[in-house]
């Protein structure tokens, strides 16, 4: 079978993260978060992470010439070609999808749809060392003004499907996977790039 080429869309909060472990298992594909790759590279005081601190620790998107630079470098590693990949976190920004089809084909884009309220209020019960309730705002907001746009451009090309993400883990797994292989058997979708 052919490495499945997918990428992920969710609101912080919505279950992106645990929802990805478990599919990029399920399909044995590589997980790539961005937010992951960055909170790395800081750890080790790598020149991108040095670059990338300031709006991680405000929740705002670290630019679009970064980024790209972070996942052209990923994609040079072929293990990615190989076994397939998960994108979390990236593409953000209608700049950055576009980037991403001139690097990779993509199969199915999921979008993990979970309301602003809903997940405002999950994301302000839990903590992480970046979610002060000024970062979680401005993340949401970057979401709404920057990554929806990226969701339509490529919803525009034929590649979102669209995941109601409120229920328990499992049920929405269940969905994920049902609606990605509904998608990949649909005969009217183009297959590749
Ligand atoms: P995440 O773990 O996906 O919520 O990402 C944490 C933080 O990393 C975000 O709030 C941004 O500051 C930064 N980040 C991660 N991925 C991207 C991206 N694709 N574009 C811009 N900033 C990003």
């Amino acid at each position: 079978m052919t490495p499945l080429r997918l990428v992920i869309f969710g609101r912080q909060g919505a279950g992106k993260g645990t929802q990805s472990e478990m599919l990029a298992d399920k399909y044995g594909v590589i997980h790539i978060s961005t937010g992951d790759m960055l909170r790395e590279a800081l750890a080790e005081k790598e020149e991108i992470g040095l670059r990338a601190k300031e709006y991680l620790d405000a929740g705002e998107l670290v630019p679009d010439g970064v980024m790209l630079e972070v996942i052209k470098n990923r994609f040079d590693h072929d293990d990615v070609v190989r076994n397939g990949f998960l994108l979390d976190g990236f593409p953000r920004t209608r700049v950055q999808a576009e980037g991403l089809l001139r690097i990779t084909g993509i199969d199915v884009a999921i979008n993990l749809e979970v309301p602003h309220a809903v997940v405002m209020e999950r994301m302000l019960e839990r903590k992480r060392s970046d979610d002060t309730p000024e970062a979680i705002t401005a993340r949401l907001d970057a979401y709404e003004t920057k990554t929806l746009a990226a969701i339509a451009w490529l919803d525009a090309m034929g590649k979102v499907v669209t995941v109601d993400g409120v229920g328990e883990p499992d049920e929405v797994f269940d969905r994920l996977v049902e609606a990605i292989e509904r998608r990949l058997d649909d005969p009217s979708v183009d297959d590749r790039p």
